[in-house]
């Protein structure tokens, strides 16, 4: 069911607003502060941000991204995280529907988003997202009957032992961490919105975009990769195509 312009609209502020937060756990979470207090404030001088000066995108150009009291800088991740969860929520109403798959995309997307912009700054991905979204994925999961439910038990559960097989050998391997903790935790989650399916199409997607994006990136610069951004990519990617890529495959590939 395609929706009207309005609730697309209302969508996208809506996301806007979680964009602002979603702002507060990119940069508290990985330092482990709380997320609800202090309030916002100018980390240069300390000032509180007034309600005005905190609305999302729009503020951050009516201050051409400078503090109000110290007129220190103010970074561009903020409206850009801001705008970017606005297209988000926008997407996801108006290829959902005002629905619960429509919030289940938004809430996903957000997810995702929070853990690539996390992991490209820290290399760290807080378990609020992977634990935290676990718990959130598999009650959104519900809208599909306890089949919906026991789908995403049995994606989260092939996440975890994926992962984990993946970063145990990759020890035995190279005798060093090979994957970081906070990887197989988010395939867990991820499992809870795509499936056991999605989370094959989701490694293999997040492994190509790796290899092609990233290697020859880190062969210059000798660093460390943050894989959770291109397993984002391509979780996003399978869950919206997920469906379609799969049946191209049995049709085309295997053709069955
Ligand atoms: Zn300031």
């Amino acid at each position: 069911m395609p929706s009207d312009a309005f609730v697309i609209v209302m969508a996208a502020l809506l996301g806007a607003m979680v964009g602002s937060f979603l702002n507060v756990c990119i940069v508290r979470l990985p330092r482990d502060e709380s997320i609800l207090y202090p309030p916002s404030h100018c980390p240069a001088c300390g000032a509180g941000i007034a309600w005005y000066d905190n609305v999302p995108v729009l503020a951050w150009l009516l201050l051409r991204g400078r503090c109000r009291h110290c007129r220190a800088g103010i970074s561009i991740q903020y409206p850009l995280v801001e705008a970017a969860t606005a297209v988000v929520w926008a997407a996801s109403a108006w290829r959902y529907g005002l629905s619960l798959e429509g919030l289940t995309a938004a809430v996903f997307g957000s997810l995702l988003l929070g853990i690539a912009v996390t992991d490209a700054r820290t290399y760290l991905i807080p378990d609020e997202y992977t634990w935290g979204g676990l718990v959130v994925g598999l009650a959104l999961s519900w809208r599909g009957g306890l089949d919906g439910f026991l789908v995403a038990l049995i994606g989260a559960a092939t996440g975890f032992v994926l992962l984990y097989a993946v970063a145990w050998g990759g020890e035995k391997a190279f005798g060093k961490e090979a994957m970081g903790g906070g990887d197989i935790k988010m395939m867990t989650m991820v499992g809870a919105f795509v499936g056991w399916q999605g989370v094959l199409l989701t490694i293999f997607g997040g492994a190509l975009l790796g290899t092609v994006v990233f290697v020859p990136l880190s062969m210059k610069h000798k660093r460390l990769v943050p894989f959770g951004v291109f397993l984002a990519a391509a979780a996003a990617v399978t869950f919206v195509y997920g469906d379609a890529i799969l049946k191209w495959y049995k049709d085309f590939v295997l053709g069955v």
